[in-house]
């Protein structure tokens, strides 16, 4: 067993790694100095299971652009009997790609999960979803904070950060069921399955590879 809340610096330990690699799924978040992965450094990883297990990793600058490994938890990432639940998975395994050479897998999105089950929304913001499915309203001020900071975070803002995790995963079951009951559950996994092509498509630069353009 692990505290339902704990901050790591740039790895998580072996307690922490067994405890998850026995979970069927845990919910990741990254935070950032911004949303190109080449330029803007990772902060923070968060991490949750379905049990309200927070663990919140501060990456320093130092690991981000330099050393660029945290082994653990990039054997969490790469396990292959833990599906790891984002909410735009594209940006967040691009990150951990760019900057700890971690090869994400496998992935549930519940963003494109939404897309794919809510089709009488339009509103697919982390923040409405949770709304939806679960009936609590996100606190997402500190959404765009100075992560960079990472020091100087109060736990008040790392337990901000935690929300982004907290219920991803019962989230991604009952999209699950949606996506079953709409007959598209395959479809989404292929989508998923995609991600990695396309985030190399997008650290090449390319914007829309299948438009006629
Ligand atoms: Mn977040």
């Amino acid at each position: 067993m692990i505290p339902s809340f704990q901050v790591f610096d740039n790895d998580i330990n072996l307690d922490t790694l067994n405890y998850y690699l026995n979970c069927e799924a845990i919910a990741v978040d990254t935070e950032t100095m911004g949303l190109i992965p080449r330029r803007d450094r990772l902060c923070l990883i968060q991490i949750c299971d379905d049990q309200d297990h927070v663990t919140v990793v501060r990456i320093s600058q130092e690991l981000a652009q330099n050393i660029k490994s945290a082994p653990l938890i990039q054997q969490l990432m790469e396990a292959s009997n833990v599906t790891k639940v984002f909410h735009y998975a594209r940006f967040d395994i691009c990150t951990l790609r760019v900057h700890l050479g971690i090869t994400t897998n496998p992935i549930f999105c519940t963003k494109i999960a939404s897309k794919l089950a809510r089709t009488y929304s339009s509103r697919h913001g982390l923040k409405e979803v949770v709304k939806e499915l679960e009936q609590i309203e996100l606190d997402k001020s500190a959404g765009s904070s100075d992560w960079g900071s990472t020091y100087e975070l109060s736990d008040q803002q790392l337990k901000y950060a935690a929300n982004d995790v907290r219920y991803l995963v019962s989230v991604k079951n009952k999209l699950t069921k949606m996506l079953v009951r709409e007959g598209r559950y395959e479809l989404a996994q292929k989508s998923f399955g995609y991600l990695h092509t396309l985030v190399e498509l997008d650290l090449l630069g390319y914007e829309d590879l299948f438009s006629h353009q």
